[in-house]
């Protein structure tokens, strides 16, 4: 049994449904509100003989709407604790500034852009190494590590060729080395693949996408496996820089989180009905999708999540033009970045990310929405004419 502040006693067998609705939420204890109150002070007062009566003292260390949503997050995942962050690139700078100078990292060729960025641009000035390796192929991996690397960060499904790397194998190569090992879990949430119990030390999150699940607030979380000295040195960086989010973005986020296990459901069952249409679709070359049977991380996705998520990609016979054109079209489709709200989202990536991409310029990246399936098809049928 795990008591969960003033939560309802919530026991460890539950369902995600039920955790999901209930982790970090209890009435609140001085109204009785059901829904529980924005705390916007920043400021909490101080007893006569020098305590706090909740343990807060200044919304930098801790705020409770913020606390609720760490509780919740550290539940869904599995994680004994988790610290929230301002956005998931906060959150990603945060383990890199955990690491000692000099500290070599080893990441996918194909990680989100804006990580490998944050590690190149911002960290390279203070001596991070970091090499690029193929984590489908595990001994690339091997032949990258160095007597300095401290963290192997994973990223599966990945962006956006959702290739899909195996946890498991690859904590335990950091493990071997005394590296950290940290999955960014954005794309899969903690529904449909739970990292830490396939023995990595981190959960990261942009809780901008699906977690949030609306498009309308910025965030992100760190997860970890145990209480020790990781855990501590990710809440003094949290604590001290303050790259947090403010009391409504964290009220905002929770509100989300109560629906994502039957959302993200409905987003996967959209997405493998719409990738197994696109396949067979003329104008299409390629569909990258790990639900479907011919993806090369079919496998390893069956075996390590519980479902294939809302993302996919396909690339447009005809390049470029082609593929810019078909997007032009579509009606009920959005064109614009991110992902994991309730309107699917469509984005050609290489012009997004700009000179470096690694992107084929005739992919187009898809966030499957909550719409109905049928007129989703529908549209890309008079998109793709
Ligand atoms: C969006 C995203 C991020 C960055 O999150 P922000 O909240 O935009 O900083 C990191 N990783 C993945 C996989 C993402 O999709």
């Amino acid at each position: 049994m795990v008591a969960l502040g003033l939560a309802r006693l919530l026991t460890a067998h539950m369902r995600i449904e039920t955790l999901a609705v209930h982790a970090g939420h209890a009435p609140d204890p001085s109204t009785g509100a059901v829904t529980p109150p924005i705390h916007l002070s920043t400021t909490f007062e101080r007893e006569a003989d020098g305590q706090y009566r909740a343990g807060l003292v200044y919304s930098r260390y801790a705020n409770p709407n913020r606390t609720a949503l760490e509780e919740c997050l550290a539940t869904l995942e599995g994680g004994a604790g988790a610290a929230c962050f301002a956005s998931g690139s906060a959150a990603t700078a945060t383990i890199l500034q955990s690491l000692e100078a000099g500290a070599h990292v080893i990441a996918p060729d194909d990680a989100y852009f804006g990580t490998t960025k944050l590690m190149h641009d911002i960290f390279g000035p203070w001596k991070l190494e970091v090499s690029l390796a193929d984590m489908t192929d595990l001994r690339s991996v091997e032949r990258a590590l160095r007597a300095s690397t401290r963290l192997i960060w994973i990223e599966t499904p990945s962006n956006p060729l959702l290739r899909v790397v195996d946890i498991a194998s690859l904590a335990e190569i950091a493990h071997a080395h005394s590296a950290l090992c940290v999955v960014d879990n954005t794309w899969a949430t903690p529904v449909l693949q739970q990292p830490l119990s396939l023995g990595a030390d981190v959960a990261m999150h942009a809780t901008t996408k699906y977690l949030g699940g609306h498009s309308d607030v910025l965030g992100g979380a760190l997860v970890w496996r145990t209480d020790g000295p990781v855990a501590q040195r990710i809440r003094a960086i949290q604590t001290s820089v303050g790259a947090v989010p403010s009391p409504f973005e964290c009220w905002l986020t929770m509100r989300g989180v109560r629906t994502l296990p039957w959302r993200v459901r409905a987003h996967s069952a959209n997405a493998l009905a719409l990738a197994t249409y696109l396949t067979n679709h003329r104008r299409i070359e390629r569909v990258h999708y790990p639900g479907l049977l011919d993806h090369s991380g079919h496998e390893i996705a069956s075996r390590q999540m519980s479902g294939f998520g809302g993302m996919l990609s396909l690339q447009v016979c005809g390049g470029r033009e082609a593929a810019m054109e078909a997007a032009a079209r579509l009606r009920i489709v959005t064109r614009a970045t991110s992902l994991g709200g309730t309107e699917s989202l469509i984005e050609h990536r290489a012009s997004v990310e700009g000179p470096g991409t690694r992107a084929p310029e005739n992919l187009l990246r898809l966030s499957v929405g909550l719409e109905h399936v049928d007129d989703l098809i529908e549209d890309f049928d008079q998109a793709l004419r």
